[in-house]
């Protein structure tokens, strides 16, 4: 068996592997393996790559063994580093900005084959060229939104859409040169290789460059122009965008599991974005255009909402209010990442159940700061899987509970969504929590979520402030909980 055919059979046991991970991935009860199996797969990738690397080696197989050693070590280092470091509050950040490599990947990978290619002309080489511009293309978009997105995420760039006058018609531009422009790349391609002048570049080097720089501007004004609420979409968007951005590196570089793993992590990307777009109650297809966020002229600090009186309460209060309740339900938003209160918060949930008290958690899609950064939480807490129910699940039974405990979420609970047309968030489907007989909002300030939206639930009848940070807050109520009664 040549190393060749041996890479190919280790690829396809890899891309197995990789298609079980994500099953795997699905549901939490099997998270677990499903990470353990993507890892197995990636790491037989991994050697079955340099494998074929050294194989291929037209220098002295050491100094390519060398060269391959010295970047995995770097990189390793690098991404150890980080993993380690990196709070969980920063991970949808860390996320984008590893898309962004994937993206430069891609377009560093294009130039590269294009560059290096024999130059010939054909069909064979017409189809490299399609390759080539159509993987420059999206990762070069993949590239700028990423950034731009980290940027947001992480609070370097304000989180409110840039509204550019005619943005629709600059994006169409930006497409429609696009266009142009690869036919001018083919038209220079064919007479490329009939030409004596062969060099390295040749003359489509020029509308490629010029591509590059029209897709990195699309690439940053397509994600500038998205609105606080709506990034969960762009950033599992940006996931699908970076995964079709290797799949074009792999038809570049005639790597089938590059190809197979691009597809994979493209169109999950696509479904999550779809279903992240259904749970947002947005139009899929305005999102891929970009801009969706807020139309002109929507107000997007404080809405059309009054700020009235609200009512502050403590711990105690809080306490003695559980104890009376029979049916409880938690709503955690982005405050109990901050303040890594899923422990004490599960500590307080198992201590009520113990009680009696009917206890689950209500989880709305975008909640945090991640897709399923709720469930990650409560799952590194141990919290039962059956406590915890998503909106369609529970939105229900709201009516039906004495008390809800709102722990750091804001934008999920915003009754406005659903009352002000004129909101930013207008339409997003929310938990209804003031449905309940009392809510009890944790938070440290009246400042307002994500998506800088005031929110009129702090100011019903119904609903009690708890100020302070969630994790102390919760950790006073679970001891006033446990205190022995009084005599
Ligand atoms: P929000 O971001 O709307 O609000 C979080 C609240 O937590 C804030 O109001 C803040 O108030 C409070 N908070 C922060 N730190 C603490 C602390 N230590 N203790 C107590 N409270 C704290 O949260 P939601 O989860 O409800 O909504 C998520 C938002 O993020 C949505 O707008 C969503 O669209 C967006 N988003 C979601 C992504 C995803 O994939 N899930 C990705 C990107 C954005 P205060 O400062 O007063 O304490």
């Amino acid at each position: 068996m040549t190393v060749e055919s041996a890479v190919q059979a280790v690829y396809l046991v890899a891309a197995v592997l990789f298609v079980l991970s994500l099953a795997g991935l699905s549901k939490q009860e099997t998270a677990r393996r499903g990470v353990l199996l993507g890892m197995a797969g990636m790491g037989l990738a991994l050697v079955a790559t340099v494998a074929l690397a050294l194989d291929r080696s037209e220098r002295p197989v050491g100094v390519t063994a060398g060269l391959i050693l010295l970047v995995l070590l770097v990189g390793a280092a690098v991404g150890t580093w980080r993993a380690r470091t990196v709070e969980m509050t920063q991970m949808p950040e860390l996320i984008a900005l590893l898309h962004s490599f994937v993206g430069a990947a891609a377009v560093l990978v294009g130039y590269g084959s294009y560059l290096t290619e024999p130059r010939t002309t054909g069909a064979g080489t017409t189809v490299h060229h399609v390759e080539v511009f159509l993987g420059v293309l999206i990762g070069a978009v993949t590239f700028t939104g990423s950034v731009v997105a980290f940027g947001k995420l992480s609070a370097r760039l304000r989180s409110s859409p840039l509204m550019l006058p005619g943005r629709n018609w600059l994006n169409l531009a930006a497409v429609v040169a696009c266009g142009a422009l690869l036919w001018w790349f083919l038209a220079a391609g064919s007479t490329e290789g009939s030409t004596e002048d062969s060099t390295a570049g040749g003359a489509g080097l020029v509308p490629l460059l010029l591509m590059t720089v029209v897709a990195l501007a699309l690439g940053w004004h397509l994600v500038a122009a998205i609105g606080g609420g709506d990034m969960p979409v762009v950033v599992s968007m940006l996931n699908s965008y970076s995964g079709w951005a290797a799949a074009a590196a792999g038809f570049m570089l005639g790597n089938d599991l590059l190809i197979i793993t691009g597809a994979l992590v493209g169109s999950s990307g696509a479904i999550l974005s779809y279903l992240m777009c259904r749970a947002m109650n947005r139009s899929f297809v305005s999102v891929i255009l970009g801009g969706f966020g807020a139309e002109p002229g929507a107000v997007v600090e404080g809405g059309a909402v009054e700020p009235g009186s609200y009512r502050e309460t403590t711990a105690l209060e809080v306490a003695d209010r559980l104890t009376a309740a029979r049916s409880v339900i938690v709503v955690p938003g982005y405050g109990m990442a901050v303040a890594k209160a899923q422990y004490p918060v599960a500590d307080l949930v198992a201590r009520l159940a113990a009680r009696g008290v009917t206890v689950r958690f209500g989880i709305h899609p975008v909640a945090g700061r991640l897709p399923g950064h709720m469930n990650v939480l409560l799952a590194e807490a141990k919290v039962p899987y059956d406590q915890v129910l998503g909106m369609d699940e529970i939105n229900d039974d709201f009516p039906r509970t004495d008390v809800v405990l709102v722990i750091g979420a804001n934008d999920t609970v915003n009754p406005a969504a659903q009352d002000d047309p004129a909101s930013p968030i207008a339409g997003m489907p929310v938990l209804e929590v003031w449905r309940a007989r009392e809510v009890v909002v944790f938070k440290r300030s009246m400042a307002t979520g994500y998506a800088g939206v005031q929110n009129p639930l702090f100011f019903r009848e119904n609903t009690a402030m708890l100020f302070g940070d969630a994790k102390d807050q919760v950790e006073l109520i679970v001891q006033a909980l446990s205190a022995p009664a009084g005599p």
